[in-house]
């Protein structure tokens, strides 16, 4: 079952207390179990990563970093139709960009097929391992059920000699696909279903990306899993809930195979609302077209935050906020974003960007006049500095700042209405001029020059602050501002519908007519700006060079607005 989890919206004061694995960790090195503790993270080379995996990732790290330890990077490649090298790259991408390094080193399963060869052998040489000559349907049915005991294979009780003979047929390629396979001799009557004879090694021959054709049998995750960890020296293998019942069979290898006792040890996984996070399902977004490749910035995969402009800070925090438990939840996306506007209010620079323009003319002042206004760069930073921004007569405004009929709650512009123009002067009301159609294309105003932001001696008050951009100056960009990819909560939860049914038809909209203030020239892609009143903003790379115009992307809102 699961539970929904509210986000925290304040910093609480929170005495850092261990969570039940750092637990482990902390009385294993205290113990001198282990001298130095030696984690990995295993991810499967055959999509990108997500923010789940962000959390295995700054659980399995963090560890190690805070506890002067180890970690493996170690691609588990044991599928190879479904691998690539494409994958491989980009996970490395990705777990450095979230700032860890695998200071164990790199392995990949395929680097241990030889000595998982021979664990295999050896089994076979104990009497603990068979080869099985049986199709898949029979041996499904004679696994039993959890409530009743399997029946035993007649290909059990061969010969030593012969299983030895078969599995090397086996390697050699003497047997075609899914001839035969090599089984764990353990318990067809055993309560725990994967320990009813599981299989250990199948024939496929498929091209493998790192070993090529050398081999044409593999083996099976819960073969390889374990077994790699042990060869690695890990001493703490943490993985999510759904291994929890594979772990008797993990230390069934490890004690029937004599080899050095990794302990695995399981923890919940993140489940996100409004998100799918299956590399299947990521994928299929991926090859039907709903999104634009595996880094769209509505992807929940590390590449398409990254794109959205997310810091790795903000997912480490989040993740830490997340926790650690035994016990599965999902949790609110906007715990995401609230961590990322929690890093970026302290960090990110300001600058003023109009996404929907309309003009905004100052009657009173010269034409052809302007003037340079300081602003400051970060009111949370006072290091920060400040930049000038180009001010005249003729300014753009957002449309919907303006409104021809208002009421006294209206504290933006409107006939009658004072607004102060943000870091510049106190303007006033004096015409609008609307289209044929009814669209209001200008607002005249006039401005109080005692006003100034900073010297300001008009005595006049303004309860709304506008931003603007200087109109000769402005930059002229495309903006894309992003929703939730599904409009559901639980897109993938409803049973005979299938997760793309809830995508979120609106989860992108493309403002092609923004004009952004001329300090923004130099901004870097992937840095991020606090446009004023509208949120958090980032130049994107790709997509700036194949529109051949600046395009930015909304990362997040200022506010939460999807309370739900
Ligand atoms: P998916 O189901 O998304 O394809 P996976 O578990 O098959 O994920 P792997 O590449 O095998 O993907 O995962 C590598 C590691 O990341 C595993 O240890 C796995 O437990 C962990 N992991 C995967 N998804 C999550 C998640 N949602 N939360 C926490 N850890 C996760
Ligand atoms: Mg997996």
């Amino acid at each position: 079952m699961s539970e929904r989890t509210a986000h925290p919206h304040s910093e609480e004061d929170s005495t850092p207390s261990l969570h039940f694995i750092e637990q482990v960790v902390v009385d294993d090195l205290a113990s001198g179990k282990h001298k130095q503790i030696h984690t990995r993270f295993p991810p499967e080379p055959n999509g990108y990563l997500h923010i789940g995996h962000a959390k295995a990732i700054c659980l399995s790290f963090g560890l190690a970093e805070s506890h002067n330890g180890l970690v493996n990077l170690r691609f588990d490649d044991t599928n190879p139709e479904k691998e690539s090298q494409e994958y491989v790259d980009a996970i490395r991408r990705d777990v450095s960009w979230l700032g860890y390094t695998w200071n164990g080193g790199e392995f990949y399963t395929s680097d241990h097929f030889d000595s998982l060869y021979a664990f295999a052998t050896r089994l076979i040489e104990n009497g603990k391992a068979y080869v099985d000559h049986q199709d898949a349907a029979t041996m499904a049915e004679q696994k039993g059920s959890p409530t009743s005991p399997g029946t035993n294979s007649p290909h059990r009780d061969r010969s030593v000699e012969h299983n030895l003979q078969l599995f090397q047929e086996m390697k050699a390629g003497d047997h075609p696909d899914g001839h035969c396979v090599l089984r764990a001799k353990i318990d067809m009557g055993h309560p725990n279903m994967h320990m009813r004879d599981p299989i250990i090694y199948r024939i496929k021959r498929s091209h493998h990306q790192r070993t090529g054709d050398d081999w044409c049998i593999y083996p099976m995750y819960d073969f390889a899993h374990g077994q790699c960890d042990s060869l690695e020296g890990i001493t703490h293998s943490l993985c999510t809930l759904e291994f929890e019942v594979h772990r008797p069979l993990y230390e069934w290898f490890i004690e029937n195979l004599n080899i050095f006792p990794s302990r695995q040890i399981e923890f919940a996984r993140l489940n996100l609302d409004h998100t799918i996070m299956s590399k299947r399902k990521l994928l299929r977004l991926v090859e039907e077209g709903h999104v634009d490749g595996w880094d769209d910035p509505r992807m929940p995969t590390i590449s398409g935050l990254r794109r959205r402009g997310f810091t790795p800070q903000s997912i480490r925090t989040f993740c830490d906020r997340v926790g650690i438990a035994k016990r599965e939840n999902v949790i609110d996306f906007s715990l995401l974003e609230w961590a990322l506007r929690e890093h970026l209010n302290r960090t990110a620079h300001r600058a003023m960007a109009v996404l929907d323009p309309i003009k905004l003319v100052i009657v009173n002042y010269p034409e052809g006049q302007s003037e340079e206004l300081p602003s400051e760069n970060n009111p949370e930073d006072p290091s920060a500095g400040h930049r000038m921004m180009p001010f005249g007569r003729n300014l753009w405004m957002e449309r919907d700042d303006f409104k021809e009929e208002a009421n006294k709650k209206w504290f933006r512009l409107a006939p009658g209405k004072t607004v102060r123009l943000k870091s510049a002067f106190i303007v006033r009301y004096v015409d609008h001029i609307k289209r044929a159609d009814g669209r209001v294309e200008e607002v005249h105003v006039e401005y109080f020059p005692d006003s100034k932001s900073g010297s300001d001696n008009s005595g006049i008050k303004a309860k709304g602050t506008l931003h603007w951009v200087n109109a000769s100056t402005a930059i002229d960009a495309e903006v894309r501002l992003y929703d939730r990819l599904f409009s559901d909560a639980a897109p993938d939860g409803h049973e005979g519908q299938d997760f793309t049914e809830f995508l979120n038809p609106n989860s992108l909209t493309v403002r092609s007519n923004c004009k952004l203030e001329p300090s923004l020239q130099q901004a870097q892609a992937g840095t991020p700006y606090q446009f004023t009143r509208l949120g958090y903003f980032s130049m994107d790379e790709e997509h700036s060079a194949q529109a051949g115009h600046p395009v930015w992307n909304r990362s997040v809102t200022l506010k939460d607005g999807w309370k739900g």
